[in-house]
């Protein structure tokens, strides 16, 4: 089979839930991956910061391959060898007393938000259901019926309709709108937040507005929740990106690189005073902590720590973002480079329903690096952590060499629509 007839099934028995770019991978190692033609990119996507790791890491293959091979699955029913040695594992690496297993991002966030409502009721002492969780403009915590309920994408919202309430949306970014939501309603529980918003388009916030939610959150008796599956494990230059302001959140959710982006694999972190309010039967999931997502998480973040992944982060990011920012200086097409670490976006000068972004990747893809764009006209950018510097540089100069092509091209349209104004189209 060719690329055509692999895009052709998909298209015929897949839901059409996603809109790929037309590149058909069947293989991945560190930062790079290879078509079914062998065509090489590096990924500057790692599945949404699932693969911080790089594709196929040998200790987390392994560690997957190995416990797949011995026990794979037990339910909750019974205790195993594997999860207990991950749970102490994994609250020491974060600085939590326990944590609660789920799979995918979206399942941690609602086991966040349950676990936020019960412990408002039974240890805040709100009256039921009246409990509220602020969350922020454009938030993107996932896709379940709830979490979209407090969406501001129609895409993701409309007609799906009656939806959770319970939650009040305020803008992002916005210490003032925070304090006036929790001085203005007596029944909020928490405060739901991205550190960096990476779905949106890698909105970093001002300094100090993390420092500033968390203390408002406490000085009202709320929780902070940070949901890190994107910024977390090492992605913005630390382990967390709450660290870069040394937050702690009373709730802690993440996923993706949890696993290296070999598994579904998330989870809650909290201390006692929290967690504890969930007893047995008022949570769960039938996967959530089996053997082989405990042995894969151990492994992962393992990975994560002894490559220094947040450090390189750091560092790469920086020439990253130097690399970039010195060819923005004089371009027309790309308004400016933002991000930490290395969750960095690329914002084009168009509008918000333009092509040009994804064009641009198309491009980008046909010269071996792949990306996408977040929301229209806003490109993200973000390699596995274990890319060499000089892998780095090389698709610093496939972005750069391909948005100067852009630049070119509209150059030669305008010059063009001068000379010959009703002729635009033969060009
Ligand atoms: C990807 C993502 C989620 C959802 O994770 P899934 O595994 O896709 O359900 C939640 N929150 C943030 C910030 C994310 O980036």
């Amino acid at each position: 089979m060719n690329q055509q007839d692999y895009i052709a099934l998909e298209d015929q028995y897949g839901a059409h839930n996603y809109h790929p770019l037309p590149v058909v991978l069947s293989r991945g190692q560190g930062a790079k991956v290879w078509d079914t033609e062998g065509k090489e990119y590096f990924d500057f996507l790692s599945a949404y910061s699932a693969v911080n790791q790089g594709h196929g890491h040998p200790k987390i293959v392994s560690a997957m391959v190995e416990q797949a091979q011995t026990l794979a699955l037990t339910s909750r029913a019974f205790y195993n060898d594997k999860l207990g040695v991950y749970e102490k594992f994994v609250c020491e690496y974060f600085g939590f007393d326990k944590v609660l297993p789920m799979n995918t991002g979206a399942e941690a966030v609602e086991t966040a938000l349950k676990l936020c409502r019960k412990w408002a009721y039974e240890k805040k002492g709100l009256p039921e259901n009246q409990a509220q969780i602020i969350v922020c403009e454009n938030n993107f915590h996932g896709r379940t019926t709830t979490i979209i309920s407090f969406s501001n994408d129609e895409t993701a919202r409309k007609n799906f309709g009656p939806y959770t309430d319970g939650f009040l949306r305020i803008p992002y970014d916005d210490l003032e709108a925070l304090k006036a939501a929790l001085e203005s309603n007596p029944n909020v529980a928490g405060f739901l937040v991205e550190p960096i918003q990476g779905e949106a388009g890698v909105y970093v916030p001002s300094d100090g507005y993390l420092k500033g939610a968390k203390a408002l959150c406490e000085q009202h008796g709320v929780l902070f929740i940070a949901d890190e599956v994107q910024t977390g494990i090492s992605r913005t230059g630390r382990r967390l990106a709450v660290d870069h302001e040394d937050v702690k959140p009373d709730i802690l959710i993440l996923g993706k690189a949890i696993s290296g982006g070999v598994y579904p694999i998330s989870a809650v972190l909290a201390n006692d005073e929290i967690m504890n309010v969930i007893k047995p039967g008022q949570h769960g999931s039938t996967f959530g902590g089996n053997p082989v997502a405990a042995a894969v998480a151990v492994a992962a973040l393992t990975v994560a720590q002894e490559e220094k992944l947040a450090e390189r982060a750091e560092e790469l990011g920086q020439k990253f973002r130097a690399a970039i920012s010195e060819y923005i200086e004089g371009s027309k097409i790309a308004k400016l480079v933002r991000g930490k670490g290395l969750l960095n976006a690329v914002v084009i000068n168009d509008h918000e329903e333009s092509e040009t972004a994804w064009n641009i990747c198309l491009r980008m893809a046909d010269k071996g690096l792949l990306a996408k764009p977040t929301h229209g006209n806003i490109i993200r950018f973000a390699p596995p952590l274990v890319i060499s510097e000089e892998d780095l540089m090389k698709g610093v100069k496939i972005i750069t060499d391909t948005l100067q092509e852009f630049e070119d091209e509209a150059e030669r349209v305008s010059m063009a629509e001068v000379n010959h104004p009703d002729h635009v189209e033969q060009i």
